[in-house]
């Protein structure tokens, strides 16, 4: 079973204690519907094992970090995303993070502005 923190809202959502609409789900990664999308499809991947966030990952991370991203492609593949979408981590304060649980934001089904606020 991946490592987890008993305070975390997103552990609790990969153990089942806070429900989510789960998308998808392998050994290593959970992906469920944004409860407040910014976009036609707004999903968060985030790792079964906790991890604050970026900031806080150690090189052994490298290869989950791939992962992640790697199901993000695979999901707007499926919802068929073709026109482009985004896949955001925010990460720390000034970047906008507000669940200390690091997740993968994937944004699409309309054109994105840019810079993001
Ligand atoms: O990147 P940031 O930390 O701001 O994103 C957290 C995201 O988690 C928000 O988009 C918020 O809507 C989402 N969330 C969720 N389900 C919860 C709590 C937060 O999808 N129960």
């Amino acid at each position: 079973m991946a490592e987890q923190s008993s305070e975390c809202l997103f552990c609790k959502i990969v153990y089942g204690v806070i429900p989510a609409k789960r998308v998808f789900e392998d050994e290593l990664s959970l992906a469920f519907a944004d409860i407040n999308p910014q976009a036609p499809t707004h999903l968060l991947i985030i790792p079964k094992e906790h991890l604050t966030s970026l900031a806080h990952a150690a090189k052994d991370h490298a290869a989950l970090l791939g992962h992640l991203v790697f199901v993000a492609t695979e999901l707007a593949r499926s919802y068929g995303l073709e026109k482009g979408y985004r896949v955001v981590v925010n990460t720390g304060d000034d970047g906008g993070q507000t669940v200390q649980h690091l997740h993968a934001h994937l944004l699409g089904g309309r054109a994105m502005k840019w810079p993001p606020g």
